[in-house]
């Protein structure tokens, strides 16, 4: 039988709320230009807004992840037959890839309140094909435990697991946990993540390092464990997200919109976009 390294947490941080306009609040949870300690990621961004927050804008070489948890949030892209809509609960996993040029919009008369998380693509992925898949939270794989539920957007929580493709093995789950219970998410030990807590207080890892509200926890590694769990105690009702993922270990190269290898690449992808090439 091989041994399960439990994780412990690393360092905890706390996001703290921007005013960007008076329709948009933000708040950086993972802030561009940590490369290294956040592969396979790139930013998290927490939004509170509101339609007209974000103009059309073009994206190459990452995934966004947008998760919504308040408000009815429109979707416009090139590249699919038209618009979407994604309600509380929902997530869209998009796929940039070679490009797309796409709209986030609240719809009318709504605040949205959402979470985005740009992973990046390995090198040989970055001009892939555009993808759209959305998670529907009606449809979206949940493991129960006493006490515990566990909501799985990609990658898997014990024996139950989500069909979410991906091209960077990720897992993301949520996890509303009643006080007093524990539960333990089972994670590759070659992933590096993090968790973010939504509601409520908890103990977290090994240690039982204590966190509520609005604080990020950055896991420590499993060494060279090929299996690992991370403990989640809930002190109060608990909400935590979870972001765990395959580290690319690939120079990082990024600017605005776009996230490649190279400062030539970088160039290329503007050249591209200006000449219309984003809009086959
Ligand atoms: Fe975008």
């Amino acid at each position: 039988m091989s041994q399960v390294y439990q994780r412990s947490i690393k360092r905890t941080w706390t996001a703290h709320k921007n005013r960007i306009s008076p329709t948009h609040q933000n708040s950086l949870i993972l802030e561009p230009g940590f490369w290294e300690e956040y592969d396979p990621f790139l930013m998290l961004a927490e939004d509170w807004f509101q339609r007209g927050s974000f103009d059309v804008h073009p994206h190459r070489g990452i995934e966004t992840v947008t998760y919504v948890m308040e408000g009815k949030l429109e979707h416009y892209d090139n590249t699919t037959s038209g618009k979407d809509e994604l309600l509380p609960g929902d997530a869209q996993w998009m796929t940039a890839g070679r490009g797309v040029i796409h709209k986030e919009d609240p719809a009318i008369g709504e605040t949205v309140h959402s979470l985005q998380l740009w992973v990046n693509l390995p090198s040989g992925e970055k001009m892939t094909s555009p993808r759209y898949q959305n998670l529907r939270s009606s449809e979206m794989p949940v493991r129960k435990e006493e006490g515990a539920t566990i909501r799985i957007f990609s990658g898997s929580s014990g024996d139950v697991k989500s069909d979410t493709k991906n091209v960077v093995p990720i897992t993301m789950v949520e996890m509303t946990v009643g006080p007093g219970v524990t539960v333990k998410q089972d994670l590759p030990g070659s992933y590096n993540g993090f968790l973010y807590v939504l509601e409520g207080e908890g103990l977290f890892g090994k240690e039982q390092t204590k966190a509520g509200e609005r604080q990020g926890l950055w896991l420590g590694s499993a060494e060279d464990s090929e299996l690992s769990e991370i403990a989640v105690t809930a002190v109060t009702p608990l909400r935590v997200l979870l972001y765990a993922g395959q580290p690319l270990r690939e120079p990082v190269f990024a600017r605005g919109p776009f996230v490649m290898n190279t400062e030539e690449q970088i160039r290329q992808a503007y050249q591209d976009y200006r000449d219309g090439k984003f809009t086959q």
